[in-house]
């Protein structure tokens, strides 16, 4: 038995990709899982490079994990990026995997171990984080190319997972009790669109939303320019999806948007928004956005505020700009951080009036929501359509008297809001 270990590092999408590893072992009898690192046989660490930071974060964890003195495999961003460079780096990390070998990891475990092994491969799995949600991604890779982004080098062009086969997986793990999935990919509005036969986003949505037992189906990272008013009638008139939009639309400014190689402008930005809003009024609004991209100017800034005030989101998220070495705005004039932080610390505590003032509208409102956590004896954490996984939009805590499990679905009435967080009570 060979016990395995898996480290990760990254994002929710590279958590679906361990998810997805881990589930290539699970199914192997000749592999044990084991959370602990020093019980392990093989330590697994999937990298992330998306920003300086993050890839500081990996060779920090690289260097640790090559401290155990055990078999050391590294996956993930991070070999994409640097590929050989690693190797005289880290001369005692056993084994570098990239994207598209993730799969054969039970054999190339077999090879470094001296053990025939060799399995084929499941391409989906989860992350459970109440016993009831789980993400789910629906492709790899992406086809544009923003100025800030190096994942298209790290990930490649983009492709789909064939259709049936996300549902089956859907349906099968509804059918064991998973009442929550979150879609994700890198641009989840792109999906369908390389198979040229028609399928698309909505015709997936479409056919998850038939599964019978599901609760809550939410799509993440929409890109905006190819949200259209067929998507949106898809969400407006489905049962399970919930209408929740997620729109990294990065910035305001038309300017600084043309010079992230963004298909959006300000109008066409808020043009959307509307429409979203006429469509669906109960939509919960999300956005990302970066400062300090170069060529920003204060007036810029200005334009953004402007954009917040009319747009109206319920959730915005901002960070300032990171330079990457391999982004096409690497060679740009670029921004002192200092003056990043003040715009993005400016546009957050902007946006915090909106939000509390939007927040303060749900008071009254009742949610459908599902259990994901207990804070103390009586009061809950609660998802419902405000709030999306892993905490991005803040908590909708609930007071109750009613004993209750993870995953558990209720009806909440909301009777307090703050800025980032809603508070209510059982109904
Ligand atoms: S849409 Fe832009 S930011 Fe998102 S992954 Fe693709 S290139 Fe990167």
């Amino acid at each position: 038995m060979i016990n395995v270990c898996l480290i990760n590092l990254g994002c929710a999408k590279n958590l679906v990709d361990s998810e997805a590893i881990l589930a290539l072992f699970d199914k192997d009898p000749r592999f044990k899982i084991t959370i602990d690192e020093n019980e392990a046989d093989v330590l697994i660490l999937n990298t992330c490079a998306f920003i300086f930071d993050a890839e500081n974060e990996s060779f920090e964890t690289i260097e640790e994990l090559s401290k155990l003195n055990k078999k050391l495999v590294v996956l993930g961003c991070l070999v994409e990026k640097y590929k050989n460079e690693l190797k005289k780096k880290f001369p005692k990390v056993n084994l570098f995997v990239g994207f598209k070998d993730f799969y054969r990891l039970p054999e190339l475990l077999g090879n470094l171990l001296n053990e025939n092994i060799n399995k084929p491969y499941t391409v989906f799995n989860r992350i459970e984080d109440n016993g009831a949600s789980i993400y789910l991604k629906i492709s790899e890779g992406c086809n544009h190319n923003c100025g800030y982004c190096i994942i298209p080098k790290l990930r490649g062009t983009y492709y789909s997972y064939n259709e049936e086969d996300i549902y089956n997986y859907a349906l099968n793990v509804v059918n064991k009790g998973i009442k929550e999935i979150t879609l994700i990919a890198q641009d989840t509005t792109y999906y369908g669109k390389d198979f040229k036969d028609g399928t698309s986003l909505s015709s997936l949505l479409k056919k998850l939303d038939s599964i019978e037992g599901i609760e809550f189906l939410r799509v993440l990272y929409l890109y905006p320019n190819e949200v259209d008013y067929t998507l949106i009638s898809t969400i407006k008139n489905s049962k399970h999806i919930l209408p929740y939009f997620d729109l990294p639309i990065q910035h305001a400014s038309t300017k600084i948007l043309k010079a992230m190689n963004r298909n959006d402008s300000y109008d066409s930005l808020l043009n959307l928004v509307l429409l979203i809003r006429k469509e669906i009024p109960e939509a919960i609004l999300r956005c990302t956005l970066i400062t300090g991209y170069p060529f920003e100017e204060d007036s810029d800034i200005e334009i953004l505020k402007e954009f917040l005030l009319k747009a109206r989101f319920h959730h915005v998220g901002c960070f300032t700009y990171s330079n990457e070495n391999l982004a096409k705005a690497y060679s740009f004039p670029q921004i002192d951080e200092k003056i990043k932080e003040k715009r993005r610390d400016e546009i957050m505590n902007f946006q915090k009036k909106i939000s509390y003032e939007l927040n303060k509208e749900l008071i009254g409102k009742v949610f459908k929501g599902i259990i994901i956590g207990q804070e103390n004896n009586n009061t809950y954490l609660v998802r419902t359509l405000f709030n999306a996984p892993d905490d991005i939009d803040g908590g909708v805590y609930m007071k109750t008297n009613i004993n209750h499990k993870l995953g558990d679905i209720i009806k909440i009435k909301i009777t307090d809001a703050f800025v980032y967080d809603l508070y209510g009570k059982e109904v």
